[in-house]
């Protein structure tokens, strides 16, 4: 198997299960229980939340643990509405975000909550000026994403918190797809809540994390038995937690990846006629690359590629395969066939040159194929 859908997940990293594997049969107390084999527990989940705290720049009381990125950006936007619910019910957002971020929204917007949704441009990149033009008296929450999922494209975070911060908003991004591909200092970005999720940098699934800034006015998101510090109640997932931080200790090589997209859309663009990328060149993450292909579906060429054993995407995992153009390519302003065509690879630091040579190679055959039958 090809493996090029590390935006959907990734392959566990064996630092990470070596981890995990002692917390399933020796190190199993229940955190918060008195005793002398809880408090190894507790001691698992107050390490890795040091190693976050660490790597983020902020606080340990700053960082809570979640179920994973739909989790933490739920609680990051219906947790701030409710604390602030009386400051005031406007929300600003942009066209491609995840849709844990556009459904909350909605969701919010229907329980009378104004949601202002930016555009933007054909890289997929949100106007700084035109974001600080939306805010208002009565903006209780800006959520712009790190990077985008289905093309890679980073927002101007650093930009934007500074603006955001100067109308003393709170600014949330969601981070799934950046943590750990690229450095996140969020006191330097002016971040006030950040989500992340472990499965994305070769940690276990069901578990992320939200930063959550001491200053930040947002109330609990899951009631319960008063965990993580009375913010997010629930028996913490130890094992889940200790492969997470093992994961993201040992931090991809991002030069490598970034080579392999270099030649991978050199060639790409370069061998297919008739073949654009999506989502621009610069300020992007070095394992996506999206393109779009005249004359051919996207769906069509994933499954002959899916027969000959390689892995990729037309858009975010949770979105495809519902018949629908992506959101994202949609808001970039493409019509329906550059988004009905369009491709998504992402790769990581286990794939080889060899790999993308065999995946570049079959896909000029594929779309060689298809051309000659609709000729
Ligand atoms: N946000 C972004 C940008 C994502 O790419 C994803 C997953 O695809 C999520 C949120 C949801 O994260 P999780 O799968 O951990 O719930």
């Amino acid at each position: 198997m090809i493996y090029l859908d590390n935006a959907a997940t990734t392959k566990l990293k064996k630092s990470a299960l070596e981890a995990m594997l002692p917390c399933f049969d020796q190190n199993y107390a229940n955190p918060s229980a008195v005793y002398l084999a809880a408090g190894k527990a507790r001691r698992v989940v107050e390490n890795a939340r040091e190693i976050f705290a660490a790597g983020l720049n902020c606080d340990r009381d700053e960082i809570y643990f979640t179920s994973g990125g739909t989790e933490s950006d739920n609680w990051a936007i219906f947790g701030t509405a409710e604390a602030l619910r009386d400051k005031g019910r406007h929300i600003i957002t942009q066209k491609t975000e995840h849709h844990a971020v556009l459904n909350s929204c909605e969701a919010l917007r229907r329980k009378g909550f104004e949601i202002t949704l930016l555009d933007v441009d054909e890289n997929g990149i949100v106007d700084p000026a035109a974001l600080e033009k939306a805010i208002r008296r009565d903006t209780v929450l800006v959520s712009i994403m790190a990077a985008n999922n289905e093309t890679g494209t980073l927002q101007k975070i650093g930009e934007i918190g500074e603006i955001v911060r100067s109308k003393r908003t709170l600014f949330h991004t969601d981070a799934v797809q950046a943590f750990g591909h690229m450095p996140l200092d969020v006191k330097a970005l002016h971040i006030d809540l950040l989500s992340a999720s472990s499965h994305k940098l070769g940690g276990p699934k069901g578990v992320g994390i939200l930063y959550k800034s001491l200053d930040a006015d947002t109330a609990p998101f899951i009631y319960g038995g008063g965990q993580e510090r009375g913010m997010r109640s629930g028996t913490e997932n130890v094992p889940g937690i200790a492969g997470f931080a093992a994961a993201f200790e040992e931090r991809e090589d991002t030069k490598k990846v970034s080579e392999l997209r270099d030649h991978m859309t050199g060639r790409l663009l370069k061998e297919i006629s008739g073949i654009r990328l999506n989502g621009g060149i610069g300020m992007k993450l070095p394992g996506i690359v999206n393109v779009s292909i005249d004359r051919v579906k996207g769906d069509s060429v994933l499954m002959r590629l899916s027969s000959l054993g390689i892995c990729a995407s037309t858009g975010s995992a949770c979105t495809s395969g519902n018949g629908e153009s992506s959101h994202v390519l949609r808001a970039m302003g493409f019509d329906k066939e550059r988004c009905d065509s369009s491709l998504r690879f992402s790769l990581s630091g286990e794939n080889t040159l060899e790999e993308i040579d065999e995946t570049v190679d079959a896909l000029k055959n594929i779309v060689d194929d298809f051309r000659s039958i609709t000729i």
